[in-house]
């Protein structure tokens, strides 16, 4: 019975290995620095009072307000249920099954793939360099049939910046041809590296955005495309009638309000305090090869036995994300930026292990 119903799924969703989510990876704790978000919940109330009504699609105010934030007009923004959404609407508009190809550059944020995938999208993969940077001239190579090349900066889970050159450089191979998606989930944490300012330079460069790492709003679902008005109206083709609920445009504008920007800000500030005084003293720790500089709300740590470290914390309540199967990224354990209180704990828990993972 259930043999002749899986005959029934698309051959390619057969196939698929889904996100692996830090929510689905479960675990069992009280410090959680695994999915990147922000620590602690952010208060708002509900100020629509409608819900017998449909919702804009598009919700003016908060169109508006994240247009004036991004520094463009409205008509170069798009809101949808999260980031995510939008890296699958981009391919779902631009990208012919058995035809296009996706490019995307190893180790970064999944759902690239993962999206392509669904769709029957095939896609192509060059891996960063081991400076975690764009490989120019493997990638120069491989544009063949490509229509959406996904770069991440700064890049999840890496944590650095692409080289604001070689993104200019893939702009311009790519004229004509493909769209360039900048993943900026994270640039609140470096707002000065945003490539936004380069889009009347190149019509083909879309940016990404969302309000679940910065904006501490992850349970919101709620992230943004900016692009030129013509991508926009393109994407608005395939988008749902009506992708966000009334609270979630409710909360979201609030987000956006001039004093929710200042209270991101503020948030933002912390967070790298926090970053900025750990990194160092992870580094000093026995049972840390190296703990890497990073410019958002999480970084890698380099263990020499990081599975055991692992295992070890994950025990304790302390949930990590591990990065020791990814490419470049073997010893690897992310790390995203909790309280002080959350960083201090698992500090001390580190602490306690030796070179090899071990208790000392
Ligand atoms: C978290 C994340 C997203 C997803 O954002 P949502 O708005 O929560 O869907 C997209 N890209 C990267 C790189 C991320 O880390």
């Amino acid at each position: 019975m259930s043999e002749q119903l899986a005959q029934l799924v698309r051959k390619n969703v057969r196939e698929l290995i889904p996100y692996q989510s830090a929510r689905r990876l479960g675990g069992n704790g009280d410090v959680w620095l695994n999915a990147n978000e922000y620590p602690t919940a952010i208060p708002f109330s509900l100020t629509q009072q409608t819900l017998n009504r449909y919702p804009e699609c598009q919700p003016v105010e908060v169109i508006t307000r994240y247009a004036q934030y991004a520094g463009l007009t409205p008509e170069q923004v798009l809101v949808s249920r999260g980031a995510d959404e939008a890296i699958e609407l981009l391919i779902r508009a631009y990208c012919e099954p058995g035809q296009d190809t996706v490019l995307y550059c190893p180790p970064t944020y999944g759902m690239y793939s993962v999206s392509a995938e669904t769709y029957g999208v095939a896609t192509r993969t060059q891996r960063l360099t081991t400076q975690w940077q764009l490989d120019l001239p493997a990638i120069e190579q491989q544009l063949d049939s490509v229509k959406i090349v996904y770069l991440c900066s700064p890049n999840n889970p890496t944590g650095n910046l692409l080289n604001a050159e070689d993104i200019r450089r893939i702009l311009t191979l790519t004229r004509g041809k493909a769209l360039v998606v900048v993943d900026e989930a994270y640039i609140e944490f470096c707002p000065e590296a945003s490539v936004v300012s380069w889009m009347n330079e190149f019509p083909h460069l879309v940016v990404l955005r969302t309000l679940s790492k910065a904006f501490a709003l992850a349970g919101l679902r709620c992230g943004f495309t900016l692009a030129q008005p013509e991508v926009i109206q393109t994407l608005l083709k395939v988008i749902a009638p009506y992708p966000l609920s009334t609270p979630v445009a409710d909360i979201a504008s609030q987000a956006l309000s001039e004093q929710g920007l200042r209270l991101m800000r503020e948030r933002v500030a912390e967070l790298n305090t926090i970053r900025d005084t750990f990194i160092p003293r992870f580094n000093a720790l026995a049972c840390v090869e190296h703990a890497f500089p990073s410019q958002t709300n999480y970084f890698l740590i380099r263990c020499y036995d990081s599975p055991t470290v692992f295992k070890n914390l994950w025990e304790q309540g302390i949930i990590l994300r591990d990065q020791n199967k990814n490419p470049l990224l073997g010893g690897c354990l992310r790390i995203s930026i909790g309280t002080e209180k959350e960083m201090e704990c698992l500090y001390q828990a580190l602490a306690q292990f030796g070179p090899k993972g071990e208790r000392q």
